[in-house]
């Protein structure tokens, strides 16, 4: 069974290694055990429906306590102590586009408030009901998960918007093809969320994000369906498909998706290098991506994750073995960044890209081959790394991450400046933080920085959400300062919409605002996200 108030199926755990446990008291102090409340107490205390009982939803308190919160570290501190402020209404399971059509009526005509859920998988606030005087809707796309469609010579499919990413590669398997989109949330969110969101894969380096993939679909809009062709390039005017991605089911509610798919990889290797420091290693990696060396995978941990990552990992003689291997080719562990480097496809493509990749990286920039160890079991544990946010949550540490996107000559500062506005940012309180990054999407122009915070659970859930806040702002102050993107694929939602003004002005905020109400004059789709 999925937990209710954390990550992932209850029968999977992960402990926290002993080396993992020590970093931790040694850099932020020890945690307080944290318990947390059954959703049986939470459902005696969801209010009364506000929907009339002819409205198409369910109203049973569990089904409400089940989609009230996504995955933020706020909806963490709600869901762990009970403290849950708002809740839909209703839930509503449609089948087909007649059910979506009666749902969409029901708002129009009653002033009721929709909100598509795909998986709840949303790291920002973006299916969590807000207080309102309107009743509101969430619109689970569970029931409307099919592959409808695939038209192998041009290599497209059509799904129905609610397919998960397991059923839906699944589905692309058993015709020898694949989408290629890997979210680490993967096994839980959405290709309609993926869409809504503008969501990035761990392989986007070789597939592309879903804004490359996503090709056309059906949006039911409060004035009407709108149809998006899969047509392979246009110069006709604007493309509506973009202004479908990210659009956080503000103009209407995806039905069916089509994407772009590929055949299945003949050959896939990881593998793992070290490189001596930093600024070896972006200059590493910038020119793997500008010199265009096929890979469909890049991710560069700086020191401080590769520490933490060796320390999670719970593989203690291992990494003992590999700082003394450093150490004996010169290599201080202290400073030494690992780099997992993935190449998919044909099995020439595959030779031949790790051919280049590894010898540029040995012979320019100094790196250490540690061959497919590191890579596999990256590989294995692809997915399973959010569970340990559960783990650390009972011991009393909250994590939460951050991610933005840059230009390559400002990549550095704008990494060491988010992590030191998180370290700094509860000297106030006398609490410590730990910060740590890696670089895992990447362009000929830039790259996207990926920094992970854990600070200590404090004794009141309002103490715990004020220090959140306080880290969230610091350094998303420096992402806006440093003209860097408030979300490079985790999207706006409620937390990032006050930053969103500093990067798309005031002009492009409200070009925002007047597409969504072009589609949804009467503000019934999703109110209060993106903008
Ligand atoms: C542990 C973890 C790891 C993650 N890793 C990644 C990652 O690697 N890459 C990444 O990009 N993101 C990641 N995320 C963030 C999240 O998974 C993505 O934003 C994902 O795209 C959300 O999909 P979902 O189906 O869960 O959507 P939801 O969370 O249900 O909804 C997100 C938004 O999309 C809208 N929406 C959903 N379905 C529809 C629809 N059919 N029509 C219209 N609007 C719709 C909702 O209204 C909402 O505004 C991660 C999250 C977690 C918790």
């Amino acid at each position: 069974m999925k937990r209710w108030n954390g990550w992932g199926e209850e029968s999977i755990s992960m402990p926290l290694p002993s080396r993992a446990k020590a970093l931790l008291r040694e850099t932020i102090g020890p945690g307080r055990k944290q318990s947390s409340c059954d959703i049986q107490s939470v459902a005696a205390r969801v209010p009364q429906t506000g929907l009339p009982a002819s409205a198409p939803a369910d109203t049973d308190p569990t089904v409400r306590v089940l989609h009230a919160r996504g995955q933020s570290t706020p909806d963490w501190i709600a869901l762990r102590s009970g403290n849950i402020s708002t809740f839909p209404d209703g839930v509503a399971f449609p089948e087909n586009s007649r059910d979506l059509q009666r749902l969409l009526d029901f708002a129009n005509d009653s002033g009721a408030v929709l909100i598509p859920y795909g998986g709840g998988t949303s790291v920002l606030g973006h299916i969590n009901p807000l207080a309102l005087d309107r009743p509101i809707i969430t619109v689970s796309l569970s029931r409307m998960n099919a592959l409808l469609h695939v038209d192998e010579t041009s290599r497209l499919a059509t799904f129905q918007a609610g397919i998960l990413g397991p059923d839906l590669e699944a589905g692309l398997k058993s015709k020898g093809l694949t989408l290629g989109h890997f979210p680490q949330s993967f096994q839980y969110s959405t290709l309609g969320g993926w869409v809504a969101t503008r969501s990035s894969g761990q392989q986007s380096l070789g597939y592309g994000r879903i804004d490359d993939l996503f090709q056309g679909g059906l949006l039911h809009t409060p004035r009407g369906r709108l149809h998006l062709p899969a047509h392979p390039a246009s110069a006709a005017g604007p493309a509506i498909q973009d202004m479908v991605l990210g659009s956080e089911g503000r103009m209407g509610i995806l039905s069916e998706v089509t994407v772009q798919v590929r055949p299945l990889p003949e050959m896939e290797r990881f593998h793992g290098l070290v490189l001596p420091n930093w600024e070896t290693a972006v200059s590493a990696v910038r020119g793997l991506v500008q010199e265009e060396i096929p890979l469909s995978m890049l991710r560069l941990s700086n020191a401080e994750e590769t520490q933490s990552q060796l320390a999670l990992s719970g593989q203690d003689r291992m990494s003992d073995y590999l700082f003394k291997y450093m150490r004996l080719r010169g290599i201080d562990p202290r400073a030494a960044c690992m780099l997992l480097v993935g190449f998919t496809g044909t099995a020439s493509r595959v030779r031949h890209g790790k051919r280049q990749a590894i010898s540029l990286l040995k012979n320019r920039h100094g790196a250490l081959h540690l061959h497919r160890f590191p890579g596999n079991s990256w590989a294995r544990n692809r997915f399973r790394a959010p569970y340990l946010r559960n783990t650390l949550w009972e011991e009393g540490y909250a994590v939460d991450t951050l991610e933005t996107a840059v230009t390559w000559d400002i990549v550095t500062q704008t990494m060491r400046g988010m992590e030191q506005a998180l370290r700094r940012g509860l000297e106030e309180e006398e609490e410590g933080v730990h910060a740590f990054s890696h670089l895992s999407h990447f362009y000929p122009t830039g790259a996207s920085i990926y920094t992970t915070y854990i600070f200590r659970v404090a004794s009141s859930p309002e103490e715990t959400h004020r220090r959140w806040r306080k880290l969230k702002h610091a350094a998303s102050r420096v992402i806006v300062e440093n003209q860097g993107t408030i979300s490079h694929h985790h999207g706006v939602g409620t937390d990032h919409r006050d930053y969103l003004r500093a990067e798309k002005g005031e002009l492009g905020v409200s070009a925002i605002k007047a597409l969504c109400e072009h589609f949804d004059p009467r503000g019934i789709m999703n109110p209060g996200k993106l903008v």
